[in-house]
């Protein structure tokens, strides 16, 4: 059985994602010291893959995962990055 989502929510889920994602660059310009992309990158899609992630949240610090990841003093609770 196929599954369809909702038009309208899959387009407020799409909106939110790009609010989140421009929050976060947003704030990341005011940060003196952010890790190269690449390793943001790896960072992040491991974060992606981890049950503990919600949505943009990682549910083990509280922060937003892809923020976090950005940051050269922070390291994955969990210890996977
Ligand atoms: S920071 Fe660690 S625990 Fe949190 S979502 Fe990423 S990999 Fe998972």
């Amino acid at each position: 059985m196929i599954e369809l989502g909702c038009i309208h929510c899959e387009g407020q889920r799409e909106a939110a994602r790009l609010d989140v994602e421009e929050l976060i660059l947003e704030q990341l310009a005011f940060e003196p010291k952010v890790v190269s992309e690449d390793i943001r990158q790896k960072r992040i899609l491991l974060c992606e893959q981890c049950p503990n992630r919600s949505a943009h949240t990682c549910t083990s610090c509280g922060c937003y995962y892809a923020f976090r990841a950005a940051l050269p003093s922070k390291k994955c609770p969990l210890g996977r990055w």
